[in-house]
């Protein structure tokens, strides 16, 4: 039986609402044999999840990179996941810490001008919702849905709201010292929803291919995100530049509807990956 393996998943050290010990568990219960827990921007779930880590099941530790491409203007921003890095690295700890302090002025700056146009919400109440994790616009679109004002995190996201009248950029890591970071620190870098246009303009091959030669892994296609053309694009772009193409959930809980496992990556890309990182090992 094949193994089934979901890398890309947050809980509540970022915007995820399954605590990491209900989301390993919760991966058990839909059947999943190994999964990665990539917050954004933090390491904070690592433990909780390895403390309660289901029989039989594999935990890569990861975490998903907030970055910024600078090539053109205004720089587009991207998610880098990063696997089995050492959590103590100096300047990869030093990077995400930065990129988590400019979430929350991000995230305040946001509420303040939601607060200008008489938006009831409060920065305590969306800071609360974070609960000691990495901020981020889900936490605000919680605050909207409370306020009566959106039914759901996708309406909130839209340009009416989170989506462009209320966006604030976040400051963000540039790609290429994001790759270099990871792998200084012994880890693995895969350019998350390369082609996710609803999330904003995407970036062009010829970058992809500039990541790949300065020593990006791979490129996640299977996403909800994408439509079934961008995941074969994807596929014959990895191939061409002997990147790895994984797939996954990116799952949120309650603040998106995928589900764990929706998308899945094969067993021997996750070889690969495994093989590859020397930062930690994959538990269990
Ligand atoms: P932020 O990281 O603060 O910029 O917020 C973006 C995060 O919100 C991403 O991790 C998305 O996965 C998540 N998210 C949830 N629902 C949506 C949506 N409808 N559109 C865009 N991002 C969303
Ligand atoms: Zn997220
Ligand atoms: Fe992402
Ligand atoms: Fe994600």
């Amino acid at each position: 039986m094949s193994l089934r393996i979901d890398l890309h998943c947050h809980s509540t050290a970022s915007d995820g609402t399954l605590t990491p010990a209900e989301l390993v568990t919760a991966g058990a219960a839909a059947g999943l044999d190994v999964m990665a827990i990539t917050d954004h921007d933090t390491t904070g779930g690592w433990a909780a999840a390895a403390a309660t880590l289901p029989a039989g099941m594999r935990l890569v530790r990861g975490a998903e990179l907030s970055c910024r491409w600078h090539g053109v203007r205004p720089a587009i921003s991207l998610h880098l996941l990063a696997y089995l890095f050492d959590p103590d690295d100096p300047a990869l700890t030093a990077a995400m810490l930065e990129l988590r302090d400019d979430r929350e002025q991000r995230a305040e700056r946001i509420v303040d001008l939601l607060r200008a146009d008489g938006v009831p919400i409060t920065w305590d109440e969306v800071y609360g919702y974070a609960a000691g994790g990495s901020v981020g616009r889900p936490h605000i679109a919680q605050a909207l849905i409370r306020a009566g004002l959106v039914g759901s995190t996708d309406e909130a996201f839209a340009s009416a709201w989170l989506g462009a009248r209320y966006f604030v950029p976040k400051s963000d890591l540039d790609v290429f010292d994001g790759v270099a970071a990871v792998r200084a620190a012994g880890g693995v870098t895969v350019f998350a929803h390369p082609r996710a246009t609803k999330r904003g303009r995407v970036v062009p091959d010829e970058l992809i291919a500039e990541l790949a030669d300065a020593g990006l892994f791979g490129l996640e296609a299977d996403h909800e995100d994408h439509s079934p053309a961008e995941r074969e694009q994807i596929r014959a772009l990895a191939g061409r530049l002997g990147l790895v193409v994984t797939g996954s959930s990116d799952f949120h809980g309650t603040h998106k509807t995928v589900r764990l496992g929706a998308f899945q990556t094969a067993p021997e890309v996750y070889e690969k990956i495994v093989a590859t990182a020397t930062g930690v090992p994959v538990l269990g």
